[in-house]
């Protein structure tokens, strides 16, 4: 039988192993990733809770709602729907969305705190105003979902939250871009945290934020240089 939208369903799976394959991961291997299916209020979402041996029939389609439309999906992630569908409808934008518990990063959110600007690879990804921390609520409930809405809405140029005594939820146009988005997330978790032996990371001051943005932006626009 062939499978519906097989490109999409490739490139969570290609963008998943990544994750893996540099250690942006706990060390369960546990994530669930979701795309949009372009133009339509439906995703494509992982249905087992584990990065290992991610296959293209293993995505289930289901709308925002949770409402599921083909496949299957294990009784664990129809939990998590919500907590992805939230952030599509947030932020329109969103072509794709991925949570993991990697280490670094979800030790912030065990420590009950966001993570400031301090790494320019926050800026040079859309998170100048570093990753917020959304308050715990059981998994997949009104409230943890209802407190990701919150934690996007106080925080806007950010490509990621922190899931209080979770783990962490980051999207960005596609699936290669949620991927990164996590992975820049954990580096800088991680560099944060060795930064903590030598007296604390220190945030980027605002008004050097806006200058690096306009500096990137400058160089992009410019295209790829040749001699
Ligand atoms: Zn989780």
């Amino acid at each position: 039988m062939a499978i519906n939208h097989y490109e999409l369903r490739q490139a969570v799976i290609d963008s998943a192993n990544m994750l893996v394959r540099t250690g942006a991961i706990s060390m369960s291997h546990h994530g669930n990733f979701s795309v949009r299916v372009p133009n339509t209020d439906t995703i494509l979402l992982t249905a087992t809770s584990s990065f290992d041996n991610l296959k293209p029939e293993n995505l289930a389609l289901l709308d925002l709602d949770g409402k599921l439309i083909e496949g299957e999906i294990n009784p664990t992630n129809a939990e998590i729907v919500h907590m992805h569908a939230i952030v599509y409808k947030e932020r329109p934008d969103t072509g794709a969305v991925v949570h993991t518990h990697s280490t670094y990063a979800t030790s912030f959110a065990l420590a009950s705190r966001s993570l400031g600007c301090s790494y320019e690879a926050l800026v040079r990804s859309d998170m100048t105003d570093g990753i917020p921390l959304a308050k715990y609520g059981p998994r997949g409930s009104v409230e943890s979902v209802s407190n990701i809405a919150k934690a996007l809405s106080v925080t806007k140029n950010t490509k990621a939250v922190l899931l209080e005594n979770h783990g962490v939820l980051a999207f960005g146009v596609n699936p290669a871009a949620a991927a990164r988005a996590n992975l820049i997330v954990e580096e800088a978790a991680q560099m944060a945290i060795f930064a903590e032996v030598l007296g604390g990371a220190k945030n980027i001051p605002a008004e050097l934020l806006k200058a690096t943005v306009g500096r990137r932006d400058e160089f992009t626009n410019a295209g790829i240089r040749r001699a």
